[in-house]
């Protein structure tokens, strides 16, 4: 929630037209939209009232143009899609896919183009962006009017309300936290928005060519994504090793929830730096997020503080996570886990 916090506002006169259509940029997986490109839908819903939404597809292949093209056609926000199909666009590049933005802007005049904040989007809209002459407002929480937007600042101890007072377009990264996703039907009798093709014909290749697209390296688990998921379990220095955090893995199976961890655990090496959650890490805000061995320092809970229900474990009464936690325990988190697992069912 966003009254735990003070805000401040910056307010001036803006030009950016309220008539006008908003694309989001999508990521897709394996045929189906992923989640935060369905939050900055929910965003675009906000901005614009009369639900001119076209979304912006790009990739190759079959996955693109039947599964992912065919469920978002379903999102009853959604009023166009566009599908950009060449192999340029396979790889997330900034290059090629802010080229793209800049092609698809110059045709069709969008009044905002919004995405989520995440790795995805934090690469490909400032370059967009500066293609289109524009500055983007960057990690939206709060959307009231079309160019009036809430957004964090000091890693999250302040809300600052800034008015976009530049010209055509405006250019979002929304936090997929704060727009949660309604449940749509994918029944296409339901809706069916137009899909078309991005005439790539006048396409330019980005002759920088700065980055190029080398190899993907992932790791295939059963545990939910942590930006995703409901529950998260998060351990700190406190938890002293990469051997003691298997015993948090434990819990987290057994509660269907996923693995995070604090900087200085992955600084430590007790895990890699994809579990990081905070202000240079992964912001979450599960149903349940639980803290075990974590101090509480500002720029953890940059990453955390919008969770709906916070526990802390940690031993030190004065700790700075217990001003944040809905439910605190000082105790040891090596008598407490144990104690969790032995009582938890299992799954
Ligand atoms: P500590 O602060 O060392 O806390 C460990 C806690 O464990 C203590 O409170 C201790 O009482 C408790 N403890 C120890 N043993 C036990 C036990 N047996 N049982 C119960 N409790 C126990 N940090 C992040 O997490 N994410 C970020 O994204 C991030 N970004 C940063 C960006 C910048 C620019 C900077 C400067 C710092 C950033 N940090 C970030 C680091 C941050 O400032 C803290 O150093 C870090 O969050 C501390 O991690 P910690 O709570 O695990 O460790």
């Amino acid at each position: 929630t966003t009254s735990r916090l003070p805000t401040c506002r910056f307010l001036s006169v803006s030009p950016v037209s309220r008539f006008a259509s908003t694309l989001v940029i999508a990521e897709h997986e394996g045929g189906s939209i992923k989640a935060p490109s369905l939050s900055a839908v929910e965003a675009a819903k906000s901005l614009d009232k009369d639900n001119s939404i076209s979304m912006l597809l790009a990739g190759s292949g079959h996955s693109l143009q039947e599964a992912a093209a065919n469920a978002v056609s379903c999102h009853p926000s959604v009023s166009k899609v566009l599908v950009a199909d060449s192999d340029r666009f396979i790889h997330p590049l900034a290059e090629p896919w802010a080229k793209l933005i800049q092609l698809v802007q110059q045709r069709e005049n969008f009044s905002h183009i919004v995405v989520a904040s995440g790795s995805f989007g934090k690469n490909i809209l400032p370059r967009a962006a500066a293609l289109l002459d524009v500055s983007p407002v960057t990690d939206v929480i709060g959307i009231s009017e079309s160019t009036t937007f809430v957004r964090p600042i000091y890693a999250g101890n302040a809300l600052c309300t800034v008015r976009y007072t530049g010209a055509h377009p405006c250019m979002l990264t929304i936090r997929s936290t704060s727009f949660q996703v309604q449940p749509y039907s994918t029944d296409s009798k339901a809706h069916k928005a137009p899909i078309s093709q991005v005439d790539l014909s006048t396409f330019e290749e980005d002759t920088i060519g700065k980055s190029q697209y080398v190899k993907l390296t992932s790791q295939d688990s059963e545990r939910p994504d942590l930006g995703n998921s409901r529950i998260v379990v998060t351990g700190g220095r406190g938890l002293k090793s990469a051997e003691n955090f298997k015993m948090l893995e434990k819990l987290a199976e057994k509660l269907g929830a996923a693995v995070g961890a604090t900087r200085a655990a992955v600084d430590a090496g007790f895990v890699p730096n994809d579990l990081q959650v905070g202000q240079t890490g992964k912001i979450v805000a599960p149903e349940l997020y639980m803290a075990f061995g974590v101090s509480g320092a500002i720029q953890h809970l940059a990453g955390m503080r919008d969770s709906k229900v916070i526990v802390a474990v940690n031993r030190d009464a004065d700790a700075p996570i217990f001003q944040v936690a809905d439910y605190g325990l000082v105790g040891d988190l090596f008598e407490v886990i144990p104690e969790l697992l032995e009582k938890l069912p299992e799954k």
